[in-house]
């Protein structure tokens, strides 16, 4: 019977250690491995304007999000480093962050508690809050006018379409799959306003002069990079890289590049 007790005892042992072990390997897989490879992919929007654009003439993403990838891949893994991009949307980026289709996501994530109990955030890397664009003389100018009826375009997966019903429980909301699509909807009538970020709809209305926001912003909405859970190395590296293109003045620079314009 003792002997019995022990043989478990000791496969018990055996058992945990492994699964340590295991935990361990998996904390330090994606640092290990992006030193390797020599490259970070990210996960990045494409109909982002000032955040992840395609620009059709090149073929490639442009905006802060990019540029900051970028800064923070040679940051990490130095100048032969580097960064690749994924297209994602506010609907696919945690499943393709959990699948292992890219390493991290950077693409106006905002970091909410409800995310962090599936995936890890790097410190934040702006700030932003949910705001209303509408067309210009429009008899909206803030959330208490969104009543009975009112329709108001958001993208699905956001954080903006989850708020805009505790802010405005009366109003019709209607998900679309992407900022495209929603500014489409806006301009054809099929609602009264469009919900998101200011950042982002900022870049809609720098290039559509009939459309404005207003309200103000009735949410904090601070971005972070996203990992996946369990990967301490990896999330530490990058808020060393962060903290390093803030102090050499890099983060000014393409804060500016990107935000001087439109402020
Ligand atoms: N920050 C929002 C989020 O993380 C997405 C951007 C937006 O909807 O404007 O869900």
């Amino acid at each position: 019977m003792v002997r019995k007790m022990r043989k478990i005892l000791f496969l018990g042992l055996i058992f945990i250690l492994t699964a340590c072990n295991r935990e361990n390997f998996s904390k330090e897989d994606v640092a290990y491995r992006i030193t390797q490879s020599e490259k970070i992919v990210w996960g990045v929007r494409n109909d982002t304007r000032l955040f992840g654009l395609m620009n059709i003439k090149t073929g490639k993403a442009e905006g802060f999000d990019i540029d900051i990838a970028k800064a923070l891949t040679k940051e990490i893994l130095g100048k032969s480093g580097k960064a690749v991009f994924v297209e994602l949307t506010p609907k696919t980026r945690i499943p393709l962050l959990k699948n292992g289709n890219i390493d991290a996501i950077i693409a106006t994530m905002t970091i909410t508690f409800e995310r962090q109990k599936q995936i890890a955030f790097s410190d934040i890397y702006f700030d932003a809050g949910q705001s209303l664009l509408v067309k210009k003389n429009s008899k909206i100018h803030s959330v208490n006018d969104l009543k009975n009826g009112v329709k108001i375009l958001a993208v699905k997966g956001s954080t903006s379409a989850v708020n805009i019903f505790k802010v405005a429980p009366k109003a019709k909301v209607l998900e679309l799959e992407n900022y495209s699509e929603c500014f489409t909807a806006l301009k054809s009538g099929q609602g009264e306003a469009m919900t998101a970020d200011d950042a982002v709809l900022m870049g809609i209305a720098a290039q559509n002069f009939d459309y404005v926001l207003t309200g103000g912003k009735f949410t904090t909405e601070p971005y972070g990079i996203a990992v996946n859970k369990g990967e301490v190395a990896f999330v530490k590296k990058i808020n060393q890289a962060l903290q390093k293109i803030r102090k050499n003045g890099q983060y000014n620079h393409i804060y500016r590049k990107w935000f001087t314009k439109i402020a």
